[in-house]
């Protein structure tokens, strides 16, 4: 069966049974698990084969080719590294081999701009699409805890919320083609910006001689307050348990945070907009990571300002 077809379940989209899933890495994979959990047959396909061989003890049917996965879905999830990956596999696979009508969802982390031009696409080729990153790390992936901010026509994202819900806690249609992708990097921005403050402020209040637990119970109750410090405190042995209590392993690593905020950064100049603060975390992180650090958890930046 190829594109020109309807899948097993063409009349009944909404409730799309049959998902192929590309990308089965440190998201795709607890992902893929969760909808296999959730009821649904998962035909996976990733270019690697222990994470295909990961896939298959979870449940999933695995596949040596895109086009055997593709074949007869109802619907189609990609988690896959960037934005030129994510581009190539629609363009010279799913749009190909998924069947007309398949509902297509990308969680990928990628720019506004290809999210944009993929979904133009697959409106073209009959499919309904939605962008929709995750906010969330491993754990939120295998816990099925994930946030997914959704970008896509009313249609599109009333066949693919069921499929998200699947896979997470909280699904919110964010607006048009592409908003879920300009929700994710706004956030991870204010993130980026915001753990970096939190690093200094708890760097400074050491060296003004303060116990940094009680300066936590202070800040977190006053109007200093935010994420950062309260849910994923920066500081070993100081709030709920963190990366910081494991030498900043595991977690949302610095890595991801700069691919973020050089998105970020990207929107920024194409929009013309004023980031000042995110510029600043932007070549924080940049220095960071070239010091050897990207795959420590990105709250580790407070190494470098508690010295
Ligand atoms: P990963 O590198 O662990 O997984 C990506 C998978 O895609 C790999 O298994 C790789 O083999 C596969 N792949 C690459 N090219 C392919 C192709 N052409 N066809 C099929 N498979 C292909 O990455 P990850 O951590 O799972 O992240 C995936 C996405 O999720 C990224 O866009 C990332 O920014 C985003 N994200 C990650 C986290 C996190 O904490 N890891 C959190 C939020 C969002």
């Amino acid at each position: 069966m190829n594109a020109g077809q309807t899948g097993t379940h063409g009349k009944d989209r909404l409730m799309a049974k049959r998902i192929a899933f590309i990308g089965l890495g440190n998201m795709g994979g607890g992902m893929a698990a969760n909808l296999v959990a959730k009821g649904y047959k998962v035909e996976a396909f990733d270019l690697d084969a222990a994470a295909l061989g990961r896939a298959k003890l979870a449940g999933c049917a695995t596949h040596t080719s895109i086009n055997a996965a593709l074949d007869g879905v109802d619907a189609v999830v990609t988690m896959l590294p960037d934005g030129k990956i994510v581009r190539s596999v629609y363009q010279n696979d799913v749009f190909k081999w998924a069947p007309r009508g398949a509902v297509l969802i990308d969680c990928s982390t990628i720019d506004v701009a290809t999210a944009r031009d993929v979904i133009a696409l697959a409106a073209e080729k009959g499919h309904p699409m939605v962008d929709a990153p995750v906010s969330g790390g491993i754990a939120a992936a295998k816990g099925a805890t994930l946030t997914f901010m959704a970008g896509g026509t009313d249609a599109a994202y009333a066949a693919a919320q069921p499929i998200l819900a699947a896979m997470g806690t909280s699904v919110i249609h964010a607006g048009a083609a592409g908003a879920g992708q300009a929700a994710k990097i706004c956030n991870n921005m204010l993130l980026g910006a915001s753990m970096v403050a939190t690093c200094e402020t708890f760097a400074m209040a050491e060296k003004l001689g303060l116990d940094l637990q009680t300066f936590y119970d202070i800040a977190s109750k006053a109007s200093g307050q935010c994420w950062s410090m309260t849910s994923y405190c920066p500081v070993p042995g100081v709030g709920p348990k963190t990366p910081a209590d494991a030498d900043y392993q595991g977690g949302f690593t610095t890595a991801l945070m700069l691919k973020d905020l050089r998105l970020a950064m990207a929107a920024a100049a194409e929009t013309g907009a004023d980031v000042p603060m995110g510029h600043r975390a932007a070549d924080l992180y940049e220095a960071f990571a070239a010091a050897g650090n990207a795959g420590l958890d990105f709250s580790a930046i407070i190494k470098t300002l508690r010295k």
